[in-house]
């Protein structure tokens, strides 16, 4: 028998969520279904790392609740995989072969972490909540912690292993956080994880693992490191096997227009698994953050209802804390922008990096120590603001007249 909706949302995470909060919103009456395969409420990737290092609780990861979903009028399909979509038949698939039928589809499948072939229980990757408690047991008395990867995932892990562990990093370019800062700023940030123990390897790879009291890791540069566990911190892959066997066009992710539809009207796509339009290149990017995943799946829904609404584009928007440290990487980072101003101060540890185009807009910035003020430059780049003057980057400036001004 076939279930009938009208609205059916494939994800229970930070893209599905916000469709749901924004279907729901405008419209009490049409029917909504969301599945998931995670068989729990919606909870947050970004905090599990605290989680596993026992700062926060289970249910502090948690964003909504078990009766949530009966409060806003959702059918949950929890503990359920789709195995196939049918746009032509406006129906999928469930394992248990149960087929939901729908108007409009909303795929919010996320992404898969990476991995590397290893014959271990001791080397782990962190994406779902199963990751999470492996790791809660993997982290109990270790001694040594290694991770490859100097990524989101690897750098908060490291950072929240018990401070007695001796804590390594393995990474393949000559840089950490690469995909996430300019050089420069890879560079003080280096120094600051030096200098708060870490150890980094950088050029280099596990070529072998051996199994022993502990693990014995072979590196290419010829070291050796012994390690209670591998973090696996290798990036991600985003979930489109089921977009492209239903014929939707896919490139890294499920390709999207600027409103978040896939190529077939009745099917759209939204957060790490769709890729759509850069905000400062317009090239087609998948951003795998959060923001752009709750603005994507809201830009979907107000779709799907039939209110026409153009997403402007995807804004890089990571904000994070690792070893005390805060840092935050927004919108466009690279060397080759029309000026780069910086701002350095070593007894505080405040570092600024923002990048200008040739019209002395704002269309990035880096910073270490303080992120304060990363709402403020978020508000910036999106808004094509030309930069306020240097008093923004020592922490002077009056954030909130220059925020009303932006108003
Ligand atoms: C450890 C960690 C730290 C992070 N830190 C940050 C950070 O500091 N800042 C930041 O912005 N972002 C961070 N991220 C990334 C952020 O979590 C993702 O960008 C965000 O979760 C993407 O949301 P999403 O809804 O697109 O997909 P996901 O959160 O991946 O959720 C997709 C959901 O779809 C379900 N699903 C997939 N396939 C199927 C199927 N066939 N059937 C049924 N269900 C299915 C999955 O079970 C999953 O629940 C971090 C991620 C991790 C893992």
């Amino acid at each position: 028998m076939t279930e009938h909706y009208d609205f059916v949302i494939i994800g229970n995470s930070a893209a599905g969520l916000q469709a749901l909060r924004t279907l729901r919103r405008h419209n009490r009456q049409v029917s909504i279904a969301l599945i998931d395969r995670e068989d729990c409420p919606a909870y947050s990737r970004v905090l599990t790392p605290y989680y596993i290092g026992g700062h926060i609780t289970r249910e502090g990861l948690d964003i909504v609740d078990h009766s949530f979903y009966e409060e806003w009028g959702v059918t949950p399909v929890f503990g359920h995989s789709v195995i196939s979509i049918d746009p032509e038949k406006h129906s999928l698939q469930l394992a248990d072969s149960r087929e939901i039928s729908f108007k409009k589809l909303l795929i919010a499948t996320g992404a898969e972490a990476r991995t590397i072939p290893a014959a271990t229980q001791r080397a782990c990757v962190l994406r779902h909540m199963t990751d999470a408690e492996k790791l809660v047991d993997l982290f109990q008395g270790i001694k040594s912690v290694t991770a490859i990867g100097a990524g989101l995932v690897s750098l908060p892990l490291l950072s929240h292993a018990s401070n007695q562990a001796e804590k390594h990093l393995i990474v393949g370019s000559n840089r950490i956080f690469s995909r996430v800062v300019d050089v420069e700023t890879s560079a003080i940030l280096e120094d600051q994880l030096k200098a708060k123990g870490l150890n980094i390897h950088k050029q280099n790879d596990v070529k072998e693992m051996v199994e022993g009291k502990q693990l014995k890791l072979n590196l290419t540069s010829g070291n050796q490191l012994n390690s209670d566990l591998l973090i696996v911190g290798k990036g991600v892959t985003p979930n489109i096997h089921l977009a492209a066997e239903a014929g939707l066009d896919i490139s890294n992710g499920v390709l999207i227009d600027d409103k978040c539809r896939s190529t077939h009207p009745d099917v759209y796509a939204a957060g790490d698994a769709a890729e759509g339009l850069d905000f400062i290149t317009s090239e087609k990017t998948i951003q795998g953050n959060w923001m752009t995943a709750v603005e994507q799946g809201e830009n979907a829904a107000l779709n799907m209802l039939g209110i026409e609404c153009r997403y402007q584009g995807s804004l890089k928007n990571n904000i994070t804390e690792i070893f005390g440290i805060e840092v935050a990487a927004i919108g466009y980072c690279q060397d080759d922008v029309a000026e780069i101003i910086t701002s350095w101060n070593s007894t505080t540890g405040r570092f600024r990096r923002v990048f200008l185009d040739e019209k002395q807009r704002v269309v990035g910035a880096n910073m270490v120590g303080e992120t304060n003020d990363a709402g403020l430059y978020y508000q910036l780049i999106s808004t094509r603001s030309i930069f306020p003057g240097k008093q923004m980057l020592t922490g002077t400036a009056n954030y909130a007249q220059t925020l009303f001004r932006l108003e």
